[in-house]
């Protein structure tokens, strides 16, 4: 396979609120044209070991990457790294976390949150370090970086669904809202992704819970949604796939080699 990919990552999207609350995708999956899993996060449910998990393919206990003020850059193989070794382009629009695990630690705002290196693993970068960093605008950040560079793997984070879930709990209509909002936001982009032919997943670290934080093992803190969309998804409903597996179904789906563990069966023939 050799495809365009874009990962949009939701920070703090609860599979239970994604389900009910985000109704483009829910509306694209009722048309036959995604496909809707539940997965658990590996833990702890926590951000910096979760973006470390999802694109690199290690779970936190295995990366070292455990807690939140792991100020480093990582030490495995990201999707990135594997990507750039392919000679494909990346691109992110990001929290800074990204930025400091892939290119640069620690994040220097005036240096980092405008990234252009084509020697970088994130070649291409516009970062962000407030949680509070309007998801439209970062959105945008996203769509003018796959237009101005044409990356072969974009990766889309936003903040606010994690933000209003700190603030206001699980059970609040800001956290819903948030959530809603993301999901117009993405009706606005993903047509035209979906045009051009992008495999795109949209997913999330980890969940949120009634105390407006995340680390442990209740469902709704641990349990993420996984939004596929594109032709090279078998949209299988037996796929199973697992967070781990996700930093090797986009090398697959980029057609970069790996040795990431994936998921066949979420993948078409
Ligand atoms: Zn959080």
């Amino acid at each position: 396979m050799n495809n365009k990919v874009i990962l949009v990552l939701i920070d703090g999207l609860a599979w239970q609120v994604a389900h009910d609350c985000m109704g483009y995708l829910q509306g694209l999956r009722e048309a036959g044209r995604a496909s809707l899993y539940r997965m658990d996060c590996e833990l702890p449910a926590l951000s910096r070991p979760l973006y470390e998990c999802v694109l690199t393919g290690v779970r936190p206990v295995d990366s070292g990457v455990v807690h939140n003020d792991v100020t480093r850059l990582s030490t495995e193989e990201s999707i990135f790294h594997l990507a750039r070794k392919a000679g494909a382009t990346t691109a992110a629009a990001a929290y800074h976390w990204i930025s400091e695990l892939y290119n640069r630690s620690p994040y220097d705002a005036v240096r980092d949150r405008f990234t252009d290196d084509e020697s970088l693993p994130i070649q291409h970068g516009v970062f962000y370090h407030a949680d509070s960093y309007p998801d439209d605008h970062l959105f945008i950040d996203g769509e003018i970086l796959r237009r101005r560079h044409d990356p072969d793997f974009l990766l889309i984070h936003p903040m606010n669904t994690d933000d209003a879930g700190h603030r206001h709990g699980l059970e609040s209509s800001q956290y819903r809202n948030a959530a809603r909002r993301a999901d117009n936001f993405l009706s606005a982009h993903l047509p035209t992704w979906i045009e051009q032919g992008y495999q795109v997943l949209v997913t999330s670290d980890h969940g949120m819970n009634k105390d407006h934080t995340h680390r442990g093992v209740l469902p709704e803190e641990r349990q993420v949604p996984l939004f596929i969309f594109g032709k090279h998804f078998s949209h299988d409903p037996g796929a199973a796939p697992r967070q781990l597996e996700l930093c090797g179904v986009i090398a697959e789906l980029l057609g970069v080699s790996h040795e990431k563990i994936w998921n066949k069966k979420l993948l078409a023939a």
